[in-house]
């Protein structure tokens, strides 16, 4: 069987890993950069832009592959799949259409309310910033500014964080309007939910969902959640599948969220087969949507990916036939922390083209994964791009143990000009989301 793997990031490092666990398998990447480790899993590569679509669909036609797993999501809204699918090639990933869900964030919100789909927030479109301030001001300021279109998880900003007061919140609409950010002269305007996020992923066929281990990210560049917002620093889950301060019950929310989504997507005429994501603010109200994600998340895909001892291949094509709900979905019952390693300046301006050395039998010795991220080969070393470079991923039986084993595994990555959060995973922080839990609580 072969398997062709789109993307060149971390994320997708982690989806061949998955692939070349199952057996009688060739894998094929497309890539932007020249991943190492996936070039060292992969039978061939070629490097392209992952958007140019007619090449990909080339590339496939010519290998003769068999099934594509699309990573990142810009491949996505420009329709990708539909083109694959086209040319008689199989895709477990989401359509174009489907993919919206993703895409554009004004037509995911009103699916939600269209199917009355709980974990809804207040929200509201405007194209002009006048209009804007009577609905920013009976939220009191308590707003996030979102532009409609993809931007790459950066151009979300909070109130609170990145701006204080109605004032604040307009100046930034009028920002994105006059700019355009995110391709539109539009901008979601929504009621901020306070708590703590996760992230729940699962597979779709369409018709039933399989989730995994619930994961929390951290989008914030610095330790103790400072910074601007990244691409997502680093990760952790637990043994059990849920968090420190999820219950079983606000997993089994998130998990029932995502089914109503895709039987959503099903009534509108867009069957939705791949991974989806769902991000969620546990609030004192329960799990309130934020983002749903069209594709694994990135780091999110490494804490889960590496945890599947079902064949993972065979679940890829159960998504694409319709039959998941015959799939008995194993998943090691470990913790999981992962660290990303990005070039010094990352978020503001990167440190292009620095050298990293990776010691890759140390960090094995360890019982570490290492994912190769946006980074190059050249000459035999590894180069910084303007993304993230690389993660670990510890895995054990606590999450004390796991980041402990990442931190170690850390210790055999050098460079003089690469950063990363040492603070996620610890005992510490997660203490912290605890806590904040408990005051929300009003305990
Ligand atoms: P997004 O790109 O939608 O994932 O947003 C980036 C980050 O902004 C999220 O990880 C949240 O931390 C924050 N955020 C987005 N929407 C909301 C919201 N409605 N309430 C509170 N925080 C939000």
């Amino acid at each position: 069987m072969k398997v062709l793997v789109v993307g060149g990031g971390a994320r997708e490092h982690a989806i061949c890993d998955a692939v070349c666990r199952s057996k009688n398998v060739e894998l094929y990447s497309i890539m932007s950069n020249l991943n190492p480790g996936i070039q060292l899993l992969a039978k061939d590569s070629l490097q392209e832009k992952e958007t140019n679509v007619e090449r990909v669909v080339e590339y496939a036609k010519e290998k003769e592959i068999d099934l594509t797993i699309v990573g990142p999501e810009a491949p996505l809204e420009v329709s990708i799949v539909n083109k694959l699918n086209e040319a008689g090639i199989k895709a477990c990933s989401p359509t174009k259409e489907a993919a919206r869900i993703e895409t554009d964030k004004e037509w995911m919100r009103n699916l939600l309310k269209k199917y009355k789909i709980p974990g809804q927030l207040k929200y509201q479109v405007f194209t002009d910033t006048k209009n804007a301030k009577k609905f920013i001001e009976d939220l009191n300021g308590e707003v996030v500014v979102k532009p409609i279109g993809l931007t790459g998880g950066k151009g979300v900003r909070v109130s609170g964080d990145h701006f204080k007061g109605v004032n604040g919140a307009l100046d930034y609409v009028k920002e994105v309007i006059d700019n355009k950010i995110g391709g539109k002269a539009r901008v979601l305007i929504e009621e901020k939910a306070v708590g703590e996020e996760f992230t729940l992923q699962a597979f779709s066929d369409g018709y039933t969902i399989l989730p995994l281990h619930a994961v929390q990210d951290h989008k914030r560049l610095l330790p103790g959640d400072k910074g601007p917002n990244t691409g997502g620093m680093g990760s952790y889950s637990c043994d059990d599948g849920l968090l420190p301060f999820l219950s079983k019950t606000e997993y089994e929310e998130g998990a029932a969220i995502l089914q109503k989504i895709i039987e959503a997507l099903n009534k509108e005429g867009c069957k939705y087969i791949g991974p989806i994501y769902g991000q969620f603010m546990l609030t004192v109200n329960g799990p309130k949507i934020i983002e749903i994600n069209a594709r694994f998340g990135d780091p999110e895909a490494m804490n889960v990916l590496p945890l599947l001892d079902t064949d993972f291949v065979d679940i890829c094509r159960s998504m694409i036939d319709g039959s998941l709900n015959k799939i008995k979905l194993k998943i090691k019952k470990k913790s999981t922390v992962c660290k990303y390693i990005v070039p010094e300046g990352y978020g503001i301006k990167s440190m292009v083209g620095e050298n990293i050395y990776v010691d890759e039998d140390k960090i094995k010795s360890t019982g570490s994964i290492l994912f190769y991220a946006s980074v190059n080969k050249d000459d035999g070393l590894v180069k910084t791009t303007s993304s993230r470079s690389l993660a670990v991923v510890g895995i054990s039986n606590s999450i004390d143990n796991a980041e402990r084993i990442c931190e170690e595994a850390l210790s055999y990555i050098k460079g003089d000009h690469i950063f990363l959060r040492h603070d996620i995973g610890t005992k510490e922080l997660i203490e912290k989301r605890i806590k904040h839990m408990a005051e929300i609580h009003g305990m």
